[in-house]
């Protein structure tokens, strides 16, 4: 009777003990740069509820603290205020190198610094994953197509970017992490991850972002005028945040021979013009459509390939555009009716 006893005692602790070392084995330290940011904050929450232990450092230039404020009392998340041009010495397993602003508008406010971001950013984090041997991912942009001949964009077209006009700080920038990645990947064989973004929307967008969805979803709120760039007549092809993270998870965790770059975003394609219909009808708003000038370099059509991501990764986005603008509008009403000093505190 005691041996079954003692018996059973030791199968639950081996039991117990492999569960642990499982979960250890499973239980990755990850760090997110730009964590603050749109997409940064919901890959944290997702990490998270995945059970992994969280980092998210941000200069908070684009990114908000209210942004990961809900995060701040999860004991495996902490935020670190860091500029990824500087070195940053931490122990990880894997790196989701976010940090960029992303908005023109943004991009464009400091032009050195944004490229200062892709550039020294990429080394430094780099040369963090040389050392830690982690796993690290680029979040890259399908404006390393430019203004594309090729369409829609598969991996292999290799672009058509002014590497003057004053988007090239952003795609330029972008462009040469792609090489550093490769480089040190070739090199000193980090094992190397990249991921070519499309246009990405949801929650969290700042008011003042700039982008199409957060300025059409805002102005049609307040009933202010649309801003059309343009005719309209130019494309996008826009990806619900919730798939995105989902691709990229995906992507990571692919085994070390998958580098990339492969596309991640909505291939549902849509002309600028369409789009602001659209939200009208979804807001209900009586705003007017006003055309401005086409800013200099602006894309005409852009829409992803993605029978890599789908073959490589099984992925496939799911969220169609009216469900996702629905769920963007629920959150720009309910942060457009906070009191006014509130929202500059963000
Ligand atoms: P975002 O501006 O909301 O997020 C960028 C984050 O990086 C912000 O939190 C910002 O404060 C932080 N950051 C900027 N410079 C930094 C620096 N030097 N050091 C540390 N932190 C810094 O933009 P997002 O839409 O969430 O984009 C996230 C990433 O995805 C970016 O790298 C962007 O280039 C890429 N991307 C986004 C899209 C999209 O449509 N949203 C498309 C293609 C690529
Ligand atoms: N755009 C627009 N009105 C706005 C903001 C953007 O018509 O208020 C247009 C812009 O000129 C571009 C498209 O919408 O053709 C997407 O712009 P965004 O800045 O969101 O992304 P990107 O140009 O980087 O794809």
């Amino acid at each position: 009777m005691m041996l079954e006893i003692e018996n059973s005692i030791s199968d639950m602790t081996n039991s117990y003990l492999n569960l642990e070392r499982r979960m250890s084995l499973s239980t990755k330290r990850i760090l997110v740069t730009g964590g603050a940011g749109f997409i940064g904050s919901h890959l944290c929450e997702r990490l998270l509820s995945d059970g992994h232990d969280v980092l998210a450092v941000d200069n908070y230039f684009t990114g908000r603290r209210d942004n990961i404020a809900h995060l701040q009392a999860h004991p495996k998340f902490e935020a670190m205020r860091h500029d990824v041009t500087m070195p940053l010495h931490v122990e990880v397993d894997q790196i989701y190198n976010l940090a960029c602003p992303a908005s023109p508008v943004h991009y464009q406010f400091d032009p050195v610094q944004t490229i200062k971001t892709s550039v020294m950013g990429a080394i430094n984090m780099l040369g963090l994953a040389k050392r830690t041997r982690a796993r690290i991912l680029q979040a890259s942009t399908s404006e390393v197509y430019g203004d594309p001949t090729v369409h829609p964009q598969p991996e292999s077209y290799l672009g058509n970017v002014n590497p003057i006009g004053p988007r090239a700080c952003y795609d330029e920038g972008k462009r040469c992490a792609e090489t550093l990645f490769f480089d040190y990947h070739r090199q000193h064989a980090v094992r190397i991850k990249v991921a070519r973004i499309f246009n990405t929307y949801g929650p969290r967008m700042r008011p003042d972002d700039g982008r199409v969805v957060s300025n059409f979803i805002v102005q049609a709120l307040r009933g202010d005028d649309i801003t059309l760039y343009g005719t309209g007549s130019q494309t996008r092809a826009f990806c619900f945040v919730d798939d995105l993270v989902e691709g990229l998870i995906r992507l990571m965790a692919t085994d070390d021979a998958v580098t990339g770059p492969i596309n991640l975003g909505n291939p549902q394609e849509i002309p600028v013009l369409a789009l602001a219909t659209r939200i009208i009808a979804l807001t209900g708003s009586r705003s007017r459509i006003v055309t401005q000038d086409l800013p200099i370099d602006d894309p005409m059509q852009r829409c992803p390939d993605i029978s890599q991501a789908q073959t490589v990764l099984g992925w496939t986005p799911h969220i169609g555009l009216d469900s996702g603008l629905l769920r963007t509008i629920g959150y720009f009403e309910t942060l457009l009716a906070m009191p006014k000093v509130r929202l500059a505190a963000e």
